[in-house]
C-alpha cells in the first residue's frame, strides 16, 4: 500500500492494551467432541477478521456482475483443512443474501450474524478432515470505511467496479477466512457484459462468450492473503504479453491515453521487477502485470497479488511514476510472497517496500539510498514505534520511513553481501508462508552470526535517535 501523496499522515498515538500476541483459539481439548471454529483470530488489528478451526487451501469462485444494477451473483468453492474438531465455522462475508450452502456436497445449516457467515454441516467436521463448502450468494455488494485506514471494499465505478482494500476488502465480495494468517490459492471466474474487462490475480485462463456476456478467468497457483485479492471491472485497455516467460498483463482505463503516463509507468513493470530480483531473489509468481484506475476514491496503490492496482493521483504529474511501481513490485516479495501473521508487524510490508523505492531511485540515477536515508533519519520522529503501532498507525510514517531506515542501518551494521543474502534467504525459506518480526531477528542473527537483538530493538522501537552505524 502507498498513499497518493508521499508523506503520510502521523498515526495518533493509541494504545493496543489487549494482549498482541498471536493465539489460537482453536487448539485445545478434543474430549468434548466437535465444538464450534472461532469467529476470529484474536488480532486486535482487525477485530472479527478470519476465523479458527480451519485452513483453507483453495478458493474457487465464479462471480457474475451486473454494471447497471449493481447486482453480482457468486457462487464460492472453498476447500479447507479442519485444524480442529469442528461441529460449526464461521467465513467472513459482509451484506450479501446467502442462498444456498453445502458442506462436501450436503445440505449443511448456515445463519448470519453481522458479517459472519456461520456454517454448521450436518455432520461434524473430524480435525484433518478436508472438506469442501459451497455457498452461492448475491446482492449488491459494498464498501465499508474504516477511519484512517481508507475504505475498502467493493466501488462501483462509472463503468463498473474495483473490489479492493486493505486490510479489509475480500469479504465485500466473496465468503472468506479473512486474515493474511490463512493464505490459499485462487481460481476466479468473472462474467461481465460484452466489451467490459474483468481484471484479477494471477495467470489468464481461457475467455468465453455466450449471450451477451463474457467470461475472464485468473488463477492464482502461490498462497495468496486475502486482502491481496481484487477485482477491476470496466472498459480498460488490456495489454497481454509475456516476460521472462510468464504472462504480463496491464491494463489502463481506455479513457485515458495510449501513451499517457499510466501506461509508461506500466510498461516499466517487467524492468523494476528484474531489478528487484537481482537484489531480492526470483520473482516469486506466475505472472506479472497492473492496473491503473481512474477513480478518485482509490487515493493509494496496493500490491495485490502479481498485478499492483495504482490510483490515479500518482500520475496526475504528467510523468511516468516508476517509484510506486518500485514499491508495489517489491511488496510481491516482501508482504506477498512472505505474508504477515498478524497485522502489528505491517512494516515488514512497508519497510522493505519503502527501501526498496531508495534503491530504485538511485539505481535509477536518483538520490542514493545512504542519501535517503541520511534525509530521513533527520526529519524522523523516534518516539513512533515501528512495531505494533496501534491500529491507526497501520499506514503511518513509522511504519513506512522508520520502517526503511531500519532495513538501510541493518544494511551498514553488518555489510552489503550478508545484508543482500539474509533478504534473499528470507525471500526464499519464507516463500508462500508467514512471518514476524521476531522470525526476521532470528534469520539475520543466523545469517550475520551477530547478536542483532539490541540493534532491532533500538531502530524498531527506542524511543530516542539511535546512533548512526
Ligand atoms: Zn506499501
Amino acid at each position: 500500500m502507498r498513499r497518493t501523496h508521499g508523506r503520510l499522515r502521523p498515526a495518533l498515538a493509541v494504545a493496543v492494551a489487549a494482549a498482541l500476541v498471536f493465539t489460537s483459539c482453536t487448539e485445545g481439548d478434543e474430549r468434548g467432541g466437535f465444538r464450534p471454529g472461532a469467529a476470529d483470530l484474536a488480532d486486535p488489528y482487525v477485530p472479527g477478521a478470519g476465523n479458527g478451526g480451519y485452513d483453507v487451501d483453495n478458493y474457487r469462485l465464479a462471480v457474475r456482475y451486473d454494471p447497471p444494477t449493481d447486482r453480482l451473483t457468486g457462487r464460492a468453492v472453498v476447500t479447507a483443512t479442519a485444524t480442529a474438531p469442528l461441529s460449526r465455522f464461521n467465513l467472513d462475508l459482509a451484506g450479501l443474501d446467502v442462498s444456498r450452502v453445502t458442506v462436501d456436497g450436503g445440505p449443511a445449516g448456515s445463519a448470519r450474524d453481522g458479517d459472519e457467515l456461520v456454517v454448521t454441516p450436518p455432520d461434524g467436521l473430524p480435525r484433518g478432515a478436508r472438506f469442501t463448502v459451497e455457498v452461492d450468494y448475491s446482492g449488491v455488494p459494498t464498501a465499508k470505511a474504516d477511519g484512517q485506514l481508507g475504505s475498502g471494499g467493493f466501488l462501483h465505478t462509472d463503468d463498473g467496479a474495483i473490489a479492493l482494500g486493505q486490510p479489509w476488502s475480500a469479504a465485500a465480495w466473496f465468503p472468506v477466512n479473512d486474515h493474511p494468517a490463512d493464505k490459499a490459492t485462487y481460481d476466479i471466474e468473472v462474467t461481465v457484459p460484452d466489451g467490459l474487462a474483468a481484471l484479477s490475480n494471477g495467470v489468464p485462463g481461457e475467455r468465453t462468450r455466450a449471450d451477451g456476456w463474457t467470461t475472464w478467468r485468473w488463477a492464482e497457483r502461490a498462497p495468496m492473503a486475502s486482502y491481496l485479492t481484487t477485482l477491476v471491472i470496466g472498459d480498460y485497455r488490456v495489454q497481454t504479453g509475456t516476460h521472462a516467460g510468464r504472462p504480463m498483463v496491464t491494463a489502463v482505463p481506455a479513457s485515458l491515453p495510449a501513451a499517457g503516463p499510466e501506461a509508461a509507468s506500466l510498461a516499466r513493470t517487467g524492468e523494476i521487477a528484474d531489478f528487484l530480483a537481482s537484489r531480492f531473489g526470483p520473482y516469486p509468481f506466475d505472472s506479472y502485470g497492473g492496473v491503473v484506475v481512474s477513480d478518485g476514491r482509490v487515493g493509494y496503490a496496493l500490491e495485490t497479488q502479481s498485478r499492483p492496482v495504482y490510483g490515479p493521483g500518482f500520475f496526475r504529474g504528467g510523468r511516468p511514476n516508476p517509484g510506486v511501481v518500485a514499491h508495489e513490485l517489491a511488496h510481491q516479495w516482501f508482504g506477498n510472497s512472505v505474508a504477515l501473521s498478524r497485522w502489528r508487524d505491517i512494516w515488514l510490508n512497508e519497510g522493505f517496500a519503502s527501501y526498496a523505492e531508495w534503491l530504485w531511485e538511485e539505481h535509477d540515477g536518483g538520490r542514493t539510498a545512504q542519501r535517503n536515508f541520511e534525509l530521513e533519519y533527520a526529519a524522523t520522529d523516534w518516539s513512533r514505534p515501528v512495531v505494533d503501532p496501534g491500529r491507526s498507525g497501520l499506514f503511518g510514517t513509522a511504519v513506512y520511513k522508520r520502517g526503511a531506515l531500519t532495513v538501510h542501518a541493518l544494511r551498514r551494521t553488518v555489510g552489503d553481501d550478508t545484508f543482500f543474502r539474509i533478504l534473499r534467504t528470507w525471500t526464499a525459506e519464507r516463500r508462500g508462508g508467514n512471518a514476524t518480526t521476531e522470525d526476521l531477528i532470528a534469520l539475520a542473527e543466523r545469517v550475520s552470526g551477530k547478536s542483532l537483538r539490541p540493534f532491532f530493538d533500538a531502530w524498531l522501537v527506542g524511543g530516542t535517535a539511535p546512533a548512526l552505524p
